[in-house]
């Protein structure tokens, strides 16, 4: 294995906001308490995996009885998101809850709050991140660009949406797309009036196509007493839609990256939020730089926290969570590249683990889910490396020795 070393990072634990700190009370969860988590795909396993690391024990809920999370939690509970009953067991059974999904309905979350229970992020926060026009409404009333927009309600919003924004655009549902599900690209007025119609005028956001330079998305941290952590800036490359390689850190230049910074340090602070979150954004040409949406969890473009931070996303999130003091974000290596493993056509068996892992610069990470459909998500390895480009070439490398096939051939080992 790469040997990792120690690197001064740009990556902050401010000590402005550190100050005082020792007078306020943290109300935290001791070790052993028990965490509840809506949602149990990969980032609930994978927060679940880092609770058990610290101790902690964990329940979640979610509709699918094989959710990735089912092999490590302690207690599961099969319910969809709105079923506000299976929603309040699951708070009887935690000390302190947060989510892992942002599509769960906000009316779960405010049944527990209102139940007592404490859930975070807050119900405040879910409500604003989870709808695509409350999101940048905020970000823009806190003096921060966004892709320019406008609100989709009625078929006469169509209109002065063309006049306003133009076209291409992006027309999005306001509530419930993700990797790209629910947005569509619009050439002319009369398509956007058949996708409104066919959506039968569910609420939209016209978006303007921008053409960046880089996707770029910070992972940040803030704590029940504000105190903020930022891990470095992330180039994401995205194939339809679909986040497909994270390379950290971002080729930009050190102003960029201080800007990239102080958007995300700024969204922590004014949306109040507890818990690890990240912001991605596009880069233009100039160098400005637009937001495009706010994740209120844990996000697949911070999974290489895992081996080459010294505390991982979900240890962070645990840590703000259980009202623990808040991990270092610091890279132990120079340089990481996370390529996502998604399911093809061909099968579930994953195949090339022994070549893969022949490189020891490699860490691969399978979540478990038992049917590889095409594009979802199955796993994710990172390469460590002294450099990106020498990263990005194993990444590369490693990439041609991924594939699912069929059980029926699948190696015999001998
Ligand atoms: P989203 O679901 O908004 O995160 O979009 C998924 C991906 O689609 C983004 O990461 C971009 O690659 C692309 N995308 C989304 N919105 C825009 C936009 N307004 N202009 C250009 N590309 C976009």
């Amino acid at each position: 294995m790469l040997a990792k070393k120690s690197k001064d990072s740009k990556d902050s634990k401010d000590s402005k906001d550190l100050k005082d700190l020792k007078d306020l009370k943290r109300k935290s969860i001791e070790v052993g308490g028990r965490i509840g988590i809506l949602g149990g795909g990969q980032l609930g396993r994978m927060l679940a995996l880092a609770a058990r690391q610290m101790g902690y024990r964990i329940s979640f809920l979610d509709p699918s009885s094989d959710a990735p999370c089912s092999s490590v939690a302690d207690k599961k509970i099969v319910a969809n998101y709105d079923d506000i009953a299976s929603v309040l067991k699951l708070g009887s059974r935690s000390d302190i809850l947060t989510y892992e999904f942002e599509n769960i309905d906000v009316n779960s979350v405010i049944a527990l709050e209102e139940a007592g229970h404490q859930v975070y992020p807050s119900s405040y926060v879910l409500k604003t991140t989870q709808h695509r026009i409350l999101e940048k409404e905020f970000v823009r009333s806190i003096g921060i660009k966004t892709v320019p927009f406008y609100p989709i309600y009625t078929p006469i919003d169509l209109e002065k949406a063309s006049e306003e924004v133009g076209f291409p655009t992006l027309l999005k549902t306001a509530y419930g797309g993700y990797d790209g599900k629910g947005q569509v690209k619009i050439i002319n007025l009369e398509q956007a009036q058949q996708v409104f119609n066919s959506l039968n005028h569910r609420t939209l956001i016209w978006e303007k196509v921008i053409n960046f330079t880089k996707e770029l998305g910070i992972i940040c941290v803030r704590d029940q007493l504000g105190q903020i952590v930022t891990y470095p800036v992330t180039e994401n490359i995205h194939v339809d839609n679909i986040l497909d390689t994270t390379i950290v850190p971002a080729r930009i230049s050190d102003n960029v990256a201080d800007k990239a910074t102080e958007i995300a340090r700024k969204i922590a602070q004014q949306l109040n939020i507890v818990g690890v979150f990240c912001v991605e954004m596009f880069l233009l040409e100039n160098n400005e730089i637009l937001v495009n949406e706010i994740a209120p969890r844990p996000h697949n473009s911070g999974h290489y926290t895992i081996d080459a931070c010294v505390s991982s996303q979900f240890e962070q999130q645990l840590r703000a969570i259980c009202g623990l003091p808040l991990g270092s974000p610091k890279m132990l290596t120079n340089s990481a590249v996370m390529v996502n493993i998604l399911g093809d056509h061909k099968g579930d068996r994953f195949f090339g683990t022994t070549e893969i892992l022949a490189n020891d610069n490699v860490c691969l990470h399978l979540y478990g889910k038992k049917k590889a459909k095409p594009k979802r998500k199955m796993g994710h390895f990172t390469v460590l490396s002294d450099s990106v480009d020498t990263a990005l070439s194993i990444a590369e490398e490693t990439r041609k020795k991924l594939c699912w096939l069929e059980s029926k051939y699948r190696r015999k080992v001998k």
